[in-house]
């Protein structure tokens, strides 16, 4: 951290107050065994506190505590009005204590403190905001009942129930802690689940913050339990757990593919947001200016550690020389520093583990020929940083135009012909989102009709919020969160048959 920062009061308050232990039946404990990790400042390194390990028996006691919440107590006594005030009231506590919640995200993830502060825990606050507003919507239908079996002078009614789809294990990724655990706990609870939450092991803090936010708020005890720990091990264990209905995961790919098997042991439900590489395809009559800031914030902000991060560029052959040039400069121009520095634009990756990653990426483009325009290497020293980096010759098979990286890295190649450029584009195993530059309205709805994403955006680009419903298609994922279809992810259907 730079040595003129200060942290705030409430932030060192936690941070000495041994904020790692778990939360399990509405008591912060430690893990079972005791064992705890470091979690990192990865700016610099130095440890900021030390987490529980959870391991299975933690996982199967805060199963228990789901349970016993979801089956008894305050929590199914409560109205749908009142589930929505509670709601309503974490999100007014989130916003008393927003700075100490920015100031955590950015110290513990990296990110720029202005993203923290003015994008990400606002947009956290929004959805459980957004969700307050359904608990009292949530409604069945009276069926006309066809069924022909009617005992003579009877009647039949036939209604649906919409019921709570039970414990809920919510396993989240590094790369936006606290949005995405919102985006899974607030229409989680405005159902009227139970929670186990499993934040990634080097981003918990903002999730144990929350945690205190949730019992100061009335949450009863068992709804949300936190536990922290690997995903080999935690995440694991609560995959596996058979007192879990329901999975809602969002992460890799490729751990949302080992889920599969997990999920299968009771036939849980599972709505997996994975990853992508996302296309941004740049006509000739766009506005340049505004389609060169925005695929470059699209590949840049949170140095490309966003699923939905415009990672393959296409720009038409008459704008091509000018993309390349203004993504470059706009990354160039983009001061590294820590999060926390606020002379500094752009905040370092979440660990050397993911600084190494991406720079191999690099060195593999290198040797296959690759034209590095701008960037290219890790700084810092920590090294933990990596400089925005544009990337040109890349061929279609290669890895660094197929495979998701989740850094500062974005692939740039010229077009001349559209059916072309959509094929490229859906050239693809993911399908999470993409976005279309141009002034033509008509190109606008044909391009969006055609690309394979379940996001197209039209002149912008990483344009989120919890009414927009976002998942992938094909690799990306299954099932939608956000919107009313995010509340279905928590939600069984039951049918009530009745002879009068
Ligand atoms: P990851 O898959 O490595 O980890 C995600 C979470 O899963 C972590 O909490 C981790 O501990 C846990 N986990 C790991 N192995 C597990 C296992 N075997 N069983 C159960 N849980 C396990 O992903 P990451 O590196 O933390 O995050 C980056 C990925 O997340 C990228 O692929 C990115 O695209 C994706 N992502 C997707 C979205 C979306 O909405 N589609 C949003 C953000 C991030």
């Amino acid at each position: 951290m730079p040595t003129d920062i200060t942290l705030r009061d409430g932030v060192a308050r936690f941070l000495a107050d041994d904020p790692g232990r778990l939360l399990i039946a509405g008591a912060w404990v430690d893990a079972h065994d005791g064992t705890r990790f470091a979690t990192l400042d990865p700016a610099t390194g130095t440890t900021l506190a030390h987490i529980a390990r959870a391991g299975a028996a933690d996982v199967d006691a805060a199963v228990t505590a789901a349970r016993r919440a979801l089956d008894d107590g305050a929590w199914p006594a409560m109205t749908p009005p009142e589930r929505s005030k509670l709601l309503w009231r974490v999100a007014d506590l989130m916003e008393e204590h927003i700075d100490d919640l920015a100031e955590l995200e950015t110290l513990d993830q990296g990110k720029n403190l202005r993203t923290s502060r003015y994008g990400e825990i606002p947009a956290a606050i929004n959805q459980f905001r957004y969700y307050a507003g359904w608990p009292t919507k949530i409604m069945g239908q009276v069926l006309p009942a066809t069924v022909g079996k009617t005992p003579p002078g009877k009647q039949l009614f036939a209604y649906t129930r919409r019921e709570p789809v039970g414990v809920v294990g919510a396993i989240v990724p590094w790369n936006s802690p606290m949005v995405m655990t919102a985006m899974k706990l607030a229409p989680a609870l405005a159902a009227g689940c139970t929670i186990v939450l499993k934040p990634a092991e080097n981003t918990s803090l903002t999730a144990l913050y929350l945690g205190r936010l949730l019992l100061e708020a009335g949450v009863p005890a068992g709804v949300v339990n936190i536990v922290t720990g690997y995903g080999a091990e935690a995440g694991q264990a609560l995959a596996d757990h058979r007192g879990v209905n329901k999975i809602t995961f969002t992460g890799s790919t490729g751990v949302g593919k080992r889920l599969l098997a997990s999920a299968g042991g009771n036939l849980k439900r599972l709505t997996l947001e994975l990853g992508g590489k996302s296309p941004s395809i740049i006509l000739p009559d766009a506005d340049l200016t505004a389609a060169i800031a925005g695929v470059s914030a699209g590949i840049f902000d949170n140095g490309g550690q966003v699923c939905v991060a415009s990672a393959r560029i296409y720009a038409h052959r008459d704008v091509y020389d000018e993309v390349v040039s203004g993504m470059a400069t706009a990354g160039e121009k983009l001061r590294l520093g820590h999060g926390l520095d606020p002379d500094a634009d752009l905040g370092p990756l979440v660990s050397q583990v993911q600084a190494e990653r991406v720079d191999r990426f690099i060195t593999e483009g290198r040797a296959e020929g690759v034209t590095v325009v701008s960037g290219g290497e890790r700084s810092g020293e920590a090294g933990t940083f990596y400089t925005p980096t544009i990337l040109t010759d890349v061929a279609p098979q290669a890895r660094l135009m197929r495979e998701e990286i989740f850094g500062p890295v974005a692939v740039v190649t010229p077009f001349d012909d559209l059916d072309e450029v959509i094929g490229w584009a859906n050239d693809s195993d993911y399908g999470l989102a993409a976005s279309v530059w141009t002034e033509g309205v008509s190109s606008a709805h044909r391009i969006a009709n055609r690309l394979q994403a379940g996001t197209v955006w039209v002149n912008c680009h990483s344009y989120l919020g919890p009414e927009l419903p976002k998942g992938g298609h094909k690799e990306s994922g299954w099932g939608y969160e956000n919107g009313p279809q995010g509340l279905e992810n928590y939600l069984e259907s039951k049918s009530v048959v009745m002879v009068l």
